[in-house]
């Protein structure tokens, strides 16, 4: 058996004004086939999941399973490529298509569920509808997808299954990759293909309320994950959808795969949902009440501050100041922030040198909403790093990771982590590349909405959820809506639910 493995997605923000190019979105470029397995195997990744089973289900069975990696982009979050980068991204994937799929018996794609593009509103339903053209309907593909994915009956019909992960942060990518990988080999062996129902509710949640690891989600999970072992079915799956990516279709759904048509329980859990929705409505705090809360915890340990408004995995900027700037007003002792983007100021740290003093324009410059540019004097370099290291979070687990050339600062009595590269907070990597470690601290402050709960949830001695002005408010009545449908909860209050598809 040959089987085809890739990966090729992005969590869109639509609603920020950049756009990415070919190396912004790919994070440094392509992921090249002839590394993915040596790179991804034994990793909690998408790939790693697909990989792994397919060479345990080879074990097993005793049947050579040969994989065919294809060039990849691991899923990331954004702003929207840009139609240049578009069409070079998704033009070199589908010739690597074109070659492959004629030596192939099947196809392993990990997407993400919320992409879009400038031009293109549903990334995943586009790229399928073009793979499709090329392998015809009949050459089994089945998807691993992110929970933050919208949904569609047209989805489901380009695929002969989609597997959707169950945590946010998302410890289980590679489950839901080895369960997408153990169907596409069924599909392959025997004709099988799972049946697909799937019900949309007109409802789109915040980023900040909806981890699984805490009340009121974790219940839900735990509920989705009973009916399903009681009914059977093949998978069952609470998909939040993605509230930043402003399409037709964005939203909630319930998702069931099994060996018929599920209706009636479909809508069943639909309602249940429903009923819930109320229990993930914010309470957003401020920065300065994030810094008093985080001031006076006595301990043990160190409280942790995450500006949800300003998260990269989100699209957004990460080089916005207002929690920065709150914090070195404060002056308070033992302080970090990790991190801030801003490759100008990493450079002049490293162009300055260990030790140094300089003074630096920091942060701020790509939208005003998310604060102006703090300009200090007498800043010491007091670190420099290349900015790699592996992720020992539950976030990618074991996979490699670059914050780029970077600089740790000091202003007074706080501490700053500089990074090159934009992305969000998942571990303690930015930290660790200094020597430094967060239990070295009193109060870190980080960029991150859930996926740093994967590591810090159990190591904070507090967790304290932050909202400045930014790019990722959880007040989604905030956001100027133009494709979504309506009604939509919590844009329309009134909204009604029959708990129909
Ligand atoms: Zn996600």
């Amino acid at each position: 058996m040959r089987l085809i493995i890739a990966e090729f997605g992005q969590e869109t923000n639509t609603f920020t004004p950049n756009r990415l190019d070919f190396q912004a979105f790919s994070g440094g470029g392509w992921k090249k086939k002839e590394t993915i397995l040596e790179n991804f195997r034994h990793t909690g990744t998408y790939l790693g999941g697909a990989i792994d089973e397919a060479e345990r289900e080879a074990a097993r069975s005793g049947e050579p399973i040969e994989l065919l990696p294809l060039d990849s982009v691991t899923v990331t979050g954004g702003a929207p490529m840009s139609r240049e980068c578009f069409d070079y991204a998704v033009g070199h994937f589908l010739d690597d298509v074109r070659t492959y799929c004629k030596e192939a018996d099947g196809m392993f794609f990990a997407e993400h569920g919320g992409g879009g593009a400038e031009g293109i509103e549903d990334l995943e339903v586009y790229l399928l509808k073009e793979i499709r053209k090329i392998t015809g309907p009949e050459f089994p593909i089945v998807s691993s997808l992110d929970m933050h994915a919208c949904i569609t009956e047209e989805f489901c019909a380009l695929t002969d299954g989609l597997f959707v992960i169950k945590e946010f942060p998302h410890s289980d990518m590679a489950d839901a990759a080895a369960m997408a990988m153990r169907s596409l080999v069924r599909t392959v062996r025997t004709g099988f293909r799972p049946v697909m129902t799937v019900v949309n509710l007109p409802l789109i949640l915040p980023n900040t309320t909806t981890c699984t690891t805490v009340e009121p989600m974790k219940s839900v999970k735990e509920h989705f994950a009973q009916v399903s072992r009681e009914k059977g079915f093949i998978d069952c799956s609470l998909v939040q959808g993605y509230s930043a990516n402003d399409q037709y279709w964005s939203g909630t759904s319930v998702l069931i795969l099994s060996d018929r048509k599920e209706e009636e329980t479909a809508k069943e859990l639909a309602l249940y949902f429903w009923k819930r929705r109320k229990e993930f409505d914010p309470h957003p705090v401020s920065a300065k009440e994030a810094v008093n809360m985080a001031e006076t915890f006595p301990g043990p340990g160190y409280a942790l501050i995450h500006e949800t408004t300003d998260n990269p995995g989100s699209g957004c900027p990460g080089d916005g100041t207002h929690l920065l700037r709150e914090l070195i007003e404060r002056n308070l002792p033992g302080s970090v922030f990790a991190m801030i983007f801003d490759p100008e100021t990493a450079e002049q740290a490293w162009e300055a040198g260990t030790g140094a003093l300089i003074s630096v324009r920091l942060g701020g410059k790509c939208t005003d909403r998310c604060g102006e540019p703090l300009e200090l004097h007498d800043v010491r370099v007091l670190a420099l790093s290349d900015g790699e290291f592996v992720f020992r979070g539950s976030w990618r687990t074991g996979a490699k990771a670059t914050i780029g050339r970077s600089a740790l600062l000091r202003y007074k009595n706080t501490e700053i982590v500089v990074s090159s590269i934009l992305d969000q907070t998942f571990d303690d990597g930015p930290l660790r590349i200094f020597g430094r470690k967060p239990e070295d601290y009193r109060i870190v402050a980080i960029k991150s909405a859930g996926h740093f709960r994967g590591y810090y949830e159990s190591r904070a001695g507090k967790i304290i959820p932050c909202e400045t002005p930014g790019l990722r408010s959880s007040d989604l009545r905030s956001y100027p809506y133009v494709n979504i449908r309506r009604p939509v909860y919590p844009l329309d209050p009134d909204t009604e639910f029959s708990g129909e598809a």
